[in-house]
C-alpha cells in the first residue's frame, strides 16, 4: 500500500488522497512565462522513474503536499518537497 505523509496529518493510505499530477520543470529553452507556464501545467513527461507529482488530501486536511515518487515502483521516496526555487 502506498503511504503518503500529510504535512498535517501524518502518514496516510493514498487512498485519502487525490492525485494533482506531475510538476514537470519546463526546458529552458522555454523564455517565455505563459508558454512556461502552460509546459508545467499540460505537457507532461510520464517519466519511468523519479519524478516530482502533487498530491491532494481529499479525505483529510484538504492540503496540497509534494513528493517525488518512483514510479518503477510505485514508492515514495521524498516527502514535502519544496517548491521554492534554491
Ligand atoms: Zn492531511
Amino acid at each position: 500500500m502506498l503511504i503518503v505523509f500529510c504535512p498535517n496529518c501524518g502518514p496516510r493510505p493514498v487512498e485519502e488522497f487525490r492525485f494533482g499530477g506531475e510538476l514537470p520543470s519546463p526546458p529552458e529553452s522555454i523564455t517565455d512565462p505563459a508558454e512556461r507556464d502552460f509546459d508545467q501545467v499540460w505537457m507532461f513527461n510520464n517519466v519511468a522513474g523519479i519524478h516530482t507529482e502533487r498530491w491532494y488530501h481529499d479525505a483529510g486536511c484538504h492540503r496540497w503536499t509534494t513528493v517525488r515518487r518512483d514510479t518503477r515502483v510505485d514508492r515514495i521516496v521524498e516527502q514535502h518537497v519544496s517548491l521554492r526555487p534554491d
